[in-house]
């Protein structure tokens, strides 16, 4: 029988071993033997009970926990003849003949060792990138203000994305839009200390974890120092047709701003959000204009829902019929409380909550509406003109937008002028979306103009259809003499080949000046006032 329960005990396919009390081998099955290459083993000392490669303390630990309960379970160290391999132990007191022995079984953890391992390591890395996680960022954080609490220092967390992180998907499609991400990704390490962690976090949105920073003041040269050195970088990456990327960078200083890393995450995330293209560091003042932000933007999105905006047109007259040759588009907004409200006291806050996509598209489409009706009457009207802001003009749903407009009003796209300003022109980009504008058939129009500070060739060579002077030009006449600066100006745009528009004529003066210098379309005060479409259509039909 105990021939039988020598056998049985010899071809467990789990490795155990008999041994004495102080750890040398009595018996041994076949599979551990395996792990010995066969080596003898009876009688010398279990790699257990090896101090060296468990730990003093681990040892007297399990002797202890043996000694007290008879039995104990854990993880310890084996030494194979290939080396040590972590191992999953049980080890019983086994009684015979009032002899102690002890009953070792034990399991190879070294696979699954290595399976977590590598888990462990994927939750840590962004696969797309190689850098740090989201999962790896939060630690380092959470050690980092460990560290600082310690050291009294201040640590900083930078928030970066490309300026228009949601249109890279849309414009370069996910292979394009990924390469670049990992471009990006390469430019951005270069540049940041060894110390420092950078992570992406997803969607081309990287943060950046810079600690043990000895006060306000370092904190703040060194936000203003990296944030340049990753905007110079940014502007080497390609993506796709373009060269170079803009980056939105904000951050926020523990324990300045935040006493979690969830809020000093929060505020990162606030402060990128005010930024635009300057890099923001989070503060009070910016905490209180975002709740005033998150105010308006309600309030605007309120004033969408209950139509609250409506459309004025102010008239372009030809200078030679003195007939209305277009209508210019000129939003307002019919508040409840505070009457009728110019585009001055409310387009920036719909650009800095996010709603001049939605208020454009109003916009468009209105227009385009109102536009329509009117021209069916009156068939010699040229063009509708709507403004276009810069960052309208170069948001990534631009060309949709217009395209979707075009086919549902039905408007034929030569009849859409777009108006933009000098600042949209200095993006980087903005001859190609002028190009792309251009090709889809609609006309461009550059307001303003005479005011900003593009280059006269760059403008020259842009397909402009018109080009509208800035008012500043006109409105001193006949109080100040600027009109050499007039004539010049307009020299210089009959001289690129567009057509010439003077705007802001308010006085007989002023367009007696306008016609000489050959202006082709007058706007200003003294011929029409942007008016409602009610009575715009009064204007034309006067029974
Ligand atoms: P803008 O494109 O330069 O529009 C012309 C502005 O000049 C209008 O002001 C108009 O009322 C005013 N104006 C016209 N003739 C005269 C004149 O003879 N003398 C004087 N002093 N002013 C004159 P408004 O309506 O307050 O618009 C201001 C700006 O708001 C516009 O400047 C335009 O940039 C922007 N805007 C208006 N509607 C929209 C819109 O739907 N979308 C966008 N993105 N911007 C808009
Ligand atoms: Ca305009």
């Amino acid at each position: 029988m105990s021939d039988v329960f020598a056998a049985a005990f010899d071809a467990s396919p789990l490795p155990q071993a008999l041994m004495t009390p102080d750890g040398r081998y009595l018996q041994v099955s076949r599979s551990l033997l395996l792990w010995h290459n066969d080596a003898p083993l009876v009688d010398t000392l279990s790699s257990l009970w090896n101090e060296k490669l468990q730990g003093p303390s681990m040892v007297k630990m399990v002797r202890d926990a043996m000694a007290r309960k008879g039995s104990w379970s854990g993880e310890l160290q084996y030494q194979t003849h290939k080396g040590p391999i972590p191992v999953q132990v049980h080890l019983q007191v086994v009684v015979k003949d009032k002899d102690n022995y002890w009953l070792a079984s034990l399991q190879d953890l070294s696979l699954r060792k290595q399976a977590d391992l590598r888990l462990q390591k994927m939750a840590y890395v962004d696969p797309l990138t190689q850098l740090a996680s989201a999962g790896l960022l939060a630690d380092r954080c959470s050690q980092a203000i460990a560290r600082a609490k310690r050291a009294q220092q201040l640590l900083m967390l930078i928030l970066i994305q490309p300026l228009d992180q949601a249109g890279l998907r849309a414009t370069l499609g996910t292979d394009a839009a990924d390469s670049a991400i990992q471009s990006l990704a390469l430019a951005l390490v270069k540049q940041i200390r060894h110390e420092d962690t950078l992570a992406h976090l997803g969607q081309g949105r990287f943060a950046l974890l810079v600690p043990d920073l000895k006060d306000k003041n370092q904190a703040v040269s060194a936000f203003g120092l990296i944030t340049e050195k990753l905007r110079a970088a940014a502007g080497q990456v390609q993506a796709g047709p373009s060269n170079g990327m803009e980056l939105q960078q904000g951050g926020a200083l523990w324990p300045e701003d935040a006493n979690t890393v969830q809020r000093l995450q929060q505020q990162a995330e606030q402060a990128l959000l005010s930024a635009s293209n300057h890099p923001q560091l989070f503060t009070p003042a910016l905490q209180k204009q975002l709740e005033k932000r998150r105010t308006e933007a309600s309030a605007i999105e309120q004033a969408l829902d209950c139509d609250e905006f409506v459309l004025h047109y102010q008239p372009l007259l030809n200078t030679e019929s003195g007939e209305t040759d277009s209508l210019e588009a000129l939003i307002r907004w019919q508040h409840p409380d505070r009457g009728l409200l110019l585009p001055g006291a409310f387009l920036e806050q719909a650009e800095a909550t996010g709603n001049m996509q939605a208020l454009g598209n109003w916009v468009l489409r209105e227009a385009a509406r109102q536009f329509l009706h009117w021209q069916q009457q009156h068939p010699h009207l040229q063009c509708i003109h709507v403004n276009l802001s810069a960052q309208q003009f170069r948001a990534h749903y631009l060309l949709a937008l217009i395209r979707d407009v075009l086919a549902d009003t039905g408007l034929p796209a030569e009849q859409l002028c777009l108006e933009i300003t000098e600042k949209a022109l200095q993006w980087p980009q903005a001859a190609d979306r002028i190009d792309e504008l251009h090709l889809m058939g609609v006309r461009l129009a550059l307001d303003d103009y005479g005011a900003g500070p593009s280059a006269i060739q760059q403008v020259a060579a842009m397909p402009l259809y018109q080009i509208k002077l800035d008012r500043q030009f006109i409105q001193p006449i006949p109080h100040a003499r600027t009109e050499k600066q007039l004539s010049g100006l307009a020299a210089l745009v009959q001289g690129m080949d567009k057509q010439l528009v003077v705007c802001g004529v308010e006085n007989a003066r002023q367009l007696e000046l306008a016609q000489q210098l050959g202006s082709q379309l007058v706007q200003g005060f003294l011929l029409a006032e942007p008016q409602s479409a009610e009575a715009i259509s009064a204007l034309f039909d006067p029974t």
